[in-house]
């Protein structure tokens, strides 16, 4: 392989571990929000749009031998990076993971920036395609995030000031 082959690979398995771990990220947000349903259909719509994204990426990687090879390590690593996912919020859990999946989301957009720049140069349509599809997405999820992380701030404080059950 030539090195950006190699480098476009790598960012791939990258990416692909990242949306692993945004699944799981997700699914903890998801399980754990009550009181703010707009915000847990939004990350619901998301989880979804994510594992579609995981499988495509996967898709992706199983096209050559070194890509597949590389799967099951990275997925062994993250599942026990992910487990203290779920710990990580107390008071205020709402307004954490509000900012922990904006950030997220910029991550991610950056990583797609990457990824489409390095299959537009070394000529991968086919990749370059999935991952416009999949910015798009994450753009919306950023965005959304952007217009709301206001309202949620707010609504906890409301909330909580009021002895309402804030948190989630
Ligand atoms: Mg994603
Ligand atoms: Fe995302």
């Amino acid at each position: 392989m030539t090195h950006s082959a190699d480098h476009f690979l790598d960012w791939l398995r990258d990416a692909h571990a990242m949306e692993l771990q945004a699944i799981s990220l997700l699914r903890s947000q998801i399980g754990r929000i009550e009181s703010y349903p707009d915000l847990k259909a939004r990350l619901q719509r998301h989880l979804a749009e994510t594992e579609a994204q995981e499988q495509a990426l996967k898709a992706l990687l199983d096209r050559t031998p070194q890509g597949s090879s590389m799967l099951k390590d990275i997925t062994s690593r993250l599942t026990a990076a992910a487990q203290g996912v779920g710990t990580l919020f107390s008071a205020a859990e709402v307004v954490k993971a509000s900012m922990t999946a904006y950030t997220f989301e910029h991550t991610e957009i950056a990583t797609y920036r990457v990824l489409i720049a390095a299959a537009d140069e070394l000529g991968d349509q086919e990749a370059r395609q999935v991952f416009e599809q999949i910015i798009t997405e994450e753009i919306a999820m950023a965005d959304w995030l952007e217009a709301h992380i206001d309202t949620v701030t707010r609504l906890y404080l409301m909330r909580d000031e009021r002895d309402l059950q804030a948190r989630r």
